[in-house]
Parts: C-alpha cells; sequence; structure tokens
C-alpha cells in the first residue's frame, strides 16, 4: 500500500519517546521545552541564552547555523564554525542542541555537534534529505511544510521512519493561509489529530506560528492544552537586535515568564 504505516497509531499503540541522554527525554506526558535564538550569532550570545536556559531548567537549546531565508541577502548563518562554538558551550552546560539541516551534505558535518536534526518547513518534502536522516542514529524533528497537509508531514514522516530512523518527533509550525495579520497560522487542529494519528511525539513552534511576539505565549499555551508533547519558541537578550525574527523572539524576561506558564498549563492538562 502507498499510505504511511510505520508512523501510525494504528501500528504502534505505545508513544514513541526520545532520550537525548543525560536524562532528557521527549515523551508523551511530559512536557518538553526547546528554546533559543532564531539564528545563531556569537559566543557572547551562546552563552548568555545558556544562562537563560539554565537558570530555568530548560536542557534543549534551539537555534539555527544554516539558515533558509527568503532573500539571499538576508544573514544566512555561521555555518559549522558557529555550531562547533555552540557545542563546546553547550555539552560545559549540559544543554541538548537541536539544529536545522538543509541538504544532505550537512548530516555528516554536523554529526557530532548536534543532539536533535531539523528539518525545516521549506525541506519538510525534500525527499533525499528524509531518506538520509533515515540513515542516521540521532533523532530528528521535521516540520510542517509551510503549505503542507497533516497527512504530508506523516508521509514525511513515514520517509525518516521506514529508512530506519524511529527517532522521530513531528512539529505544527503554522501553515500559509489567506490570512495576513499573523505571518503564517497556527493550525492548532493539527495538533490533537496528529495525535490520534501517530504514536510520534508532537511539538508546537508558536514563534513560526503567529510571527508576532506578543501572541507567542496564548499560542503557546493553546497548544499544551490541545494536546501537545513540547514547544519550541525563539528567545533571545535584545530581540530587536536579532539577526533574524526578531519580530517574534521572547526577552528573557518573557521567555522566563511563558516556561512558567508552560509548566502551569502542562499541570492543568
Ligand atoms: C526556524 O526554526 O528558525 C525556521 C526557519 O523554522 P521553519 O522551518 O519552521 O520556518
Ligand atoms: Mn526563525
Amino acid at each position: 500500500s502507498d499510505d504511511y504505516k510505520l508512523v501510525s497509531r494504528k501500528w504502534k499503540v505505545n508513544p514513541t519517546s526520545i532520550d537525548l541522554g543525560d536524562g532528557v527525554v521527549i515523551s508523551e506526558g511530559d512536557m518538553a521545552i526547546m528554546a533559543g535564538p532564531c539564528s545563531i550569532e556569537s559566543e557572547e550570545q551562546i552563552n548568555k541564552t545558556i544562562e537563560h536556559l539554565k537558570a530555568n531548567d530548560v536542557r534543549i537549546m534551539r537555534g539555527g547555523v544554516y539558515k533558509p531565508r527568503s532573500s539571499p541577502y538576508s544573514f544566512r548563518g555561521l555555518g559549522i564554525e558557529g555550531l562547533k562554538q555552540w557545542y563546546k558551550a553547550a555539552r560545559e552546560a549540559g544543554i541538548k542542541i537541536i539544529t536545522e539541516v538543509m541538504q544532505v551534505s550537512q548530516i555528516e558535518e554536523m554529526y557530532d555537534y548536534i543532539d536533535v536534526y531539523q528539518v525545516g518547513a521549506r525541506n519538510t518534502q525534500n525527499f533525499n534529505l528524509l531518506d538520509e536522516l533515515g540513515r542516521v542514529d540521532k533523532p530528528v524533528l521535521i516540520k510542517r511544510g509551510i503549505s503542507g497537509t497533516i497527512d504530508e508531514l506523516l508521509y514525511s514522516a513515514e520517509y525518516v521512519f521506514s529508512a530506519g530512523n524511529e527517532n522521530l518527533m513531528l512539529c505544527e509550525r503554522g501553515i500559509r493561509t489567506y490570512e495576513r495579520a499573523s505571518r503564517n497560522t497556527m493550525d492548532i487542529n493539527a495538533i490533537p489529530i496528529l495525535k490520534e494519528k501517530t504514536h510520534l511525539p508532537v511539538i508546537a513552534d508558536p514563534s513560526h506560528g503567529i510571527g508576532i511576539r506578543d501572541y507567542v505565549e496564548p499560542v503557546a499555551l493553546a497548544c499544551i492544552m490541545a494536546g501537545a508533547d513540547g514547544v519550541i519558541y525563539e528567545t533571545h537578550e535584545k530581540p530587536n537586535e536579532a539577526f533574524s525574527d526578531g519580530q517574534q523572539t521572547l526577552n528573557f524576561r518573557d521567555s522566563e515568564k511563558l516556561i512558567a506558564k508552560i509548566r502551569k498549563v502542562f499541570e492543568l492538562r
């Protein structure tokens, strides 16, 4: 059959947990928090972010070193050297790293310096990239495509899973609709639907989902009530100076408030 199978709840009833080591586990019945800047920018920024995460007991840091930018003239990331610097600081602090892999050649290049490969919304249907990530023994987070359906996201996951990598999670990050009042339309519907259809952890990205700093918190909390197993969002010491996505990035004070509310709302669920 050409339907997806291995990622479905019909195939595997027990929810998949992803163990990143050192007690960091992403699983149903827990609430994973992944936070950090849109782009890794400097050693100082890395250190400040790590300090913020540690102070709030957040163990997974996000950040891009290869950035998919709409314009080729925008900042496109520090690349592998930036990742190596980040890795050194994160390892010392006991922080895990999730970062976007944009093409096949970067899989091996990044391998020693990351904990989770992120497949960005522009690469959700890069099937050769998915095939190769299926052959790697490190976890993968797949974002929903910019105009992708829920089933298309599940088919993308099936590529990775069927190629042999079962350490997989999915991420709803908003889709493109006719609505222009927000950057994307966060499809909160997708969360309970995915939770029913698949055993894979479902992560919400409210930063890209709405694209407006002031509304990241309410959207994040709604996603938790909808059943998300984790939240990934953007934070920066000085969001207005961020090299990318500053308009949707929380400062550390607002990030700290959000973390507290995420944990509180999760307890209510
Ligand atoms: C990001 O996480 O910064 C990013 C580029 O996300 P997306 O692929 O969802 O646009
Ligand atoms: Mn971003």
